[in-house]
């Protein structure tokens, strides 16, 4: 795995009390490198993040681990906001329409253990920023395989899997099911606005998340089904003690 350095002015200082304790993983949106350059380059985008791993699988650091790199904006998880105070970001070179590629996948793994060993990240904190900002994010998409991750010993992923799951509702209306569901990905992190039972925008972005993550095969489908339900009760089952 190659390191190249480089520089970006959006940045600052942590707190002394900011250990850091997540890792957030992000996709550009963008057709290559050069163009994430650009922008970190330019202090009136006031972005950055600490790496980016190009197509090819070379690690840029803008940021040193130690300072705040500007990557998560506003951001809630475990009920702790504002996660760019405690976390390393990382971007991944990727349109979000795409793959991501090997290389990619391989140096990200290397990196991501190199972190989370130095600075004992817990495995509930390698995140992505549709985790934390689901009401407004949606990277990595769909395309990103977080079991890749779980199998490089980097996070969980439920392996309860079901043939023919069957739909328990339409990401729309109101089911009675909604609240019991909330408060169960409430317990895993995700940031709850109301248990209500209404399929408004926040709750049909915060579905689709625990989609886009757990169970990517149907992500397209605007329904919750069996498969989503059970994952969603293995992880549970993982953590709540
Ligand atoms: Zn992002």
């Amino acid at each position: 795995m190659k390191i190249i350095q480089a520089k970006t002015p959006n940045f600052n200082s942590r707190k002394p009390s900011n250990k850091i304790t997540s890792v957030i993983i992000h996709h550009t949106q963008l057709k290559n490198s050069e163009q994430v350059y650009k922008i970190f380059e330019s202090s009136a985008s006031k972005v950055s993040s600490h790496y980016l791993i190009d197509r090819g699988g070379d690690v840029h650091q803008f940021v040193d681990e130690n300072k705040k790199a500007w990557h998560a904006g506003v951001s809630t998880w475990g009920g702790v906001d504002g996660l760019n105070d405690t976390s390393i970001g990382i971007e991944l070179d990727n349109n979000g329409e795409e793959e991501f590629s090997a290389p990619l996948m391989k140096s990200l793994i290397e990196l991501t253990k190199a972190i989370v060993i130095k600075h004992n990240i817990d495995e509930r904190l390698i995140l992505g920023h549709s985790d934390i900002a689901y009401w407004r994010k949606v990277d990595p998409s769909h395309y990103f395989c977080w079991k890749t991750l779980a199998d490089n010993s980097l996070g969980f992923f439920p392996t309860h899997s079901e043939k023919s799951p069957k739909t328990i509702f339409k990401l729309n209306g109101t089911h009675v099911q909604i609240p019991s569901i909330k408060e169960k990905l409430g317990k895993i992190g995700y940031k709850i606005f109301d248990y209500s039972s209404k399929i408004d925008q926040k709750t049909y972005s915060l579905l689709k998340a625990f989609k886009r993550r757990y169970d990517p095969k149907t992500y397209n489908e605007d329904v919750w089904d069996s498969q989503s339900q059970g994952r969603l009760e293995e992880i549970l089952k993982r953590y709540d003690k």
